[in-house]
């Protein structure tokens, strides 16, 4: 009962035959996984097994190893015929294509299919993975009452125990399923023909390498793509840059002087053509003039449980966990800093806010990097607890971003490639200061290794984890530091 499709690479195919193709094929050349995407792979518990306590005492089928799946289509199936009605990963081959559907539930002598998603929404994508397991169940003999999605209710808050009824909210996609059905036999029939393929089949890049997922074989398929490509023509829509690609302009020098680009565009095109940095001296005085000491550079870092962990809480909610301040009483002053971590296994938020209203009580300014992010998560912590939020609403009335000059193009260096991020900044005005050489690198991979502080046990494990998030947070506000000086260096 071998079988030639699973679920993830009909979906694979979908999105692009030839990598399907190289998966089969040519595995080894896919893309290495960086630190961050294996942060974020490994994140969080999981959803599905919550998932099981709204039909509790189910016999689980899951395999031993992704080798055994005919192992659990044969259990499946003996499950199904001696009259068990909760069956959790139950696996189903048909025409080669294999398909284990979350939760299968008979009620009232008919079945019904559960999938759980790890999300707030329902994407194409899923709906897809459902149309084609539903195919899948239904031609091996299980007659469907229904096929549903249990996705996370974001409208959930967590008042005591976790109530696994509240937490998924269920959607019916039978309608969908039936709809589709003809179009997932079709592609069952196409996709299958690649096993017969001795060749990569011959597709270009396009659109389709980003949609629904980043393709893992684009340092293959883009490898001769050249650095300063009008795919980095940042804001531009995919559509006008594959139309720019295939009407032969490639490099951003390429692309034509009355060609119609937007302001940000232009500036990009302009100083990547000349090499040259940009300053607008008078808006830059202007932004420079907002800021007062004492001046404090704030950063903090969150972490988003899917099942909330802490009361009052919601999935996905940014729970901040640690901050990093730098500052300076005035001008000449030298540089100070302080910072909290929270410890794991209880909720960070009040300890944390009371921490920071208590370190920047002197504050005359507080500068972040993206304050749209920062202040809103402060601002929630304001509605945690109301008692302090007049103190709040003060930290955040005095708070200025440091992205705007970036954001705004009052500055802009080619190495920036169309972007403000602090991630594309910091390279470009001090090309040896940087989180190389650091543990953690990011905020995706600060926000795993809090997570894995949660469950963690080993003392040696658990110091290193903590230095490391510490080391990365503060790095984080001395370059926000250093760029702040360099503004005032240029000006
Ligand atoms: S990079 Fe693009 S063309 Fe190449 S296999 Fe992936 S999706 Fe297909």
């Amino acid at each position: 009962m071998a079988h030639a499709l699973s679920k993830s690479s009909f979906i694979r195919g979908v999105q692009c035959i030839k990598s399907l193709y190289l998966y089969k094929y040519h595995y080894k050349l896919r893309d290495a996984i960086s630190a961050s995407q294996q942060a974020l792979f490994s994140r969080g518990i999981n959803v599905g097994k919550i998932a099981h306590d709204i039909f509790p005492g189910g016999v689980d089928v899951t395999p031993e190893s992704v080798f055994k799946y005919s192992e659990s289509v044969k259990k499946t199936r003996k499950l199904i015929e001696s009259g068990t009605e909760v069956i959790y990963e139950a696996a189903f081959i048909f025409n080669e294509v294999l398909a284990a559907v979350d939760i299968l539930v008979k009620r009232d002598g008919q079945w019904f299919a559960y999938e759980v998603k790890s999300s707030t929404r329902i994407s194409d994508v899923y709906r897809l993975d459902a149309s084609l397991q539903y195919y899948v169940i239904k031609n091996a003999g299980i007659e469907l009452a229904d096929f549903l999605i249990l996705h996370l209710n974001n409208h959930y808050v967590r008042k005591g125990k976790i109530e696994p009824e509240k937490l998924f909210t269920a959607v019916s996609l039978l309608s969908e399923c039936k709809k589709n059905q003809a179009m997932i036999a079709e592609k069952v029939h196409e996709l299958k023909k690649i096993s017969s393929l001795t060749v990569a089949p011959d597709i270009k890049i396009g659109k389709h390498c980003f949609e629904p997922y980043t393709c893992d074989f684009m340092g293959q398929c883009w490898k001769n793509i050249p650095p300063n490509s009008v795919f980095e023509l940042a804001g531009m829509s995919r559509e006008k840059q594959f139309e720019l690609f295939n009407n032969g302009f490639v490099k951003i020098s390429d692309v034509p002087a009355d060609y119609s680009l937007e302001k940000n565009q232009r500036i990009q095109v302009d100083a990547t053509n000349s090499g040259k940095e940009l300053i607008d001296k008078t808006e830059l005085a202007k932004f420079l003039l907002t800021i007062k000491y004492p001046l404090y550079f704030f950063d903090i870092e969150t972490f988003m449980p899917a099942v909330p962990m802490f009361e009052d809480t919601s999935p996905f909610q940014h729970i901040p966990f640690q901050y990093s301040l730098h500052y300076k009483n005035s001008k000449t002053d030298t540089l100070q800093h302080t910072e909290f971590l929270a410890e794991a296994g209880t909720d960070p938020r009040k300890e944390f806010i009371t921490h920071f209203l208590e370190s920047t009580k002197d504050a005359a300014c507080i500068l972040v990097y993206n304050r749209t992010f920062e202040s809103s998560v402060i601002a929630r912590l304001g509605n945690d607890f109301p008692e302090l939020k007049s103190e709040i609403e003060k930290r955040l009335a005095i708070m200025i971003d440091l992205m705007e000059p970036f954001q705004k193009r009052h500055y802009y260096h080619p190495m920036m490639k169309g972007s403000h991020s602090i991630k594309n900044v910091l390279p470009a005005l001090f090309p040896d200061f940087n989180h190389k050489d650091l543990a953690i690198s990011d905020g995706t991979m600060a926000m795993g290794a809090f997570e894995q502080l949660q469950t963690e046990t080993d003392i040696f494990k658990i110091a290193e984890l903590r230095d490391n998030l510490i080391a990365y947070c503060k790095l984080d506000t001395l370059a926000m530091v250093k760029i702040f000086e360099f503004l005032e260096e240029i000006n």
